[in-house]
């Protein structure tokens, strides 16, 4: 049987390779994105993506200006102002983050859900979910055919692995590689702004990113994610409720719903071993966080108590270990799985985002302007990792600026976090 043919052949439809499928579409590169799933239920869709400047210009570039627009109309805000106070809710005078230019558009803040309704939206055809890729072969001829769990195949000019943290695609062309266990365990959870206003929970947590950070233990950032329904509404079936998350219960995948949300990390075992935690529910998680800080200020403890117990997780922090260098080959990988970090600067996904404009632009260079397939990728090779390790590494250093912070009480500015 003929394996088909396709120019660019992208593994993974996250936030990167949705990106990168639009800008090469935008531009006549014929693509294809591969995906596993049908439907994106890890947990962390549920939550918002911190956007910023590098992402969002990589947007306006790669998307068609219509789509565009709706990201910008649709994004849900988070609170401009921010504080921070002890665990007797008395404010303290903390030394203030330092600024990063990026930040200038911090109160950007992408509901998954949504922000991939609008990167789905025109792929039509050219987006292939529950493909899983399993392997790929490079031929004599230089193009390379890659497998799928389902015995299907394509055969490409360049194979790119958007396919995330635990990437296929970069276990074989760089088994060595290495994403390791930080020993950090975060908990999260949320609540609708509906029902922080019936549990009168203080005005304070609606408008204002607030940093807890306790004489000692450690901190819980709170802050909140503002939808506009009105955007919603004039943007038909961008910002509805997905119909793919109908059965699941509570609202932790409803992207139409304002909510406060907080998150929090511990050392391994400080909340209890991995085998028990694995095993406990959202209320007994909470119960165990509260067990924690039950001195705390009943103002605080009032938005852990009222969390939604089907919007509470806790997650391993993972990151890779950054400095691989490989040979340019066709084979190339962007986002998460090549880069991925702790999400203590929010930088993930920005950083995914912000590759597939990179990419996009040599390949349009390459197949547009002349310039040689190799010499196009080896320079996207370059710029990625340059800025992608970089965020690896101060990913990794806010982790442990924050949860050193968290065993000497208040030792550092950036003891919490807003993701
Ligand atoms: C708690 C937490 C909070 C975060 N907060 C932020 C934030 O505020 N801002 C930010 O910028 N980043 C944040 N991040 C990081 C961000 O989520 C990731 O960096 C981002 O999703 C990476 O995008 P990606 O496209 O590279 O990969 P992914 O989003 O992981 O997408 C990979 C895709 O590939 C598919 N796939 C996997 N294997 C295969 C296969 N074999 N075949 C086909 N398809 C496959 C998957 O189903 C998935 O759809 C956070 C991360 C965590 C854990």
């Amino acid at each position: 049987m003929a394996v088909p043919f396709i120019d660019v052949a992208i593994i993974g439809g996250g936030p990167g390779g949705l990106t990168l499928a639009h800008g090469l579409r935008k531009n006549g590169i014929e693509t294809a994105v591969f995906e596993r799933d049908h439907v994106r239920a890890d947990y962390v869709q549920g939550f918002r993506l911190r956007i910023r400047q590098r992402a969002i210009q990589a947007l306006e570039t790669n998307l068609p200006p219509h789509l565009f627009e709706k990201f910008l109309a649709t994004v849900g805000k988070a609170p401009r102002k921010r504080v921070t106070l002890d665990e007797h809710f008395d404010p303290i005078d903390s030394a203030a983050p330092r600024p990063e230019p990026e930040d200038a558009h911090d109160d950007k803040s992408v509901s998954r859900i949504t922000l991939r309704q609008i990167l789905l939206s025109e792929l039509g055809e050219i987006f292939h979910p529950g493909r899983e890729f399993v392997r790929a072969e490079r031929q004599v001829d230089g193009t390379v055919i890659a497998y799928f769990a389902d015995g299907s195949a394509v055969r490409t000019h360049v194979l790119v692995g958007a396919d995330g943290a635990n990437s296929k695609v970069r276990q074989q062309l760089l088994p060595d590689f290495k994403i390791f266990d930080t020993g950090v365990r975060r908990l999260a959870g949320k609540l609708t702004l509906q029902d922080a206003t019936r549990h009168g929970i203080a005005p304070l947590f609606l408008d204002h990113g607030v940093s807890v950070r306790p004489r000692s233990g450690h901190s819980i950032m709170i802050t909140s994610h503002h939808v506009d329904p009105e955007a919603y509404a004039r943007y038909g079936l961008i910002g509805a409720d997905d119909p793919s998350y109908r059965n699941t219960a509570g609202f932790h995948f409803n992207n139409t719903t304002s909510y406060i949300w907080w998150n929090t990390a511990y050392e391994l075992d400080e909340l209890g071993p991995d085998s028990v935690l694995a095993t406990l529910d959202g209320t007994q998680l909470l119960d165990v966080l509260l067990e924690k800080i039950g001195h705390w200020d009943k103002r605080i403890l009032s938005v852990i108590r009222h969390t939604d117990p089907s919007t509470v997780a806790y997650l391993k922090v993972r990151s890779s270990q950054p400095g691989a260098v490989w040979e340019t080959g066709p084979v190339t990988l962007l986002g998460d799985a090549i880069h991925a970090m702790t999400y203590f600067r929010a930088l993930g996904g920005n950083s995914a985002i912000y590759d597939a404009g990179l990419l996009a632009a040599e390949l349009v260079a390459a197949r547009r302007h002349g310039k040689p397939l190799l010499a196009a990728l080896h320079d996207y090779e370059n710029a990625m990792r340059a800025h992608g390790y970089e965020a690896v590494q101060s990913s990794l250093s806010a982790m442990l600026n924050n949860t050193a912070a968290g065993r000497t009480s208040r030792g550092s500015p950036q003891a919490a976090s807003a993701p």
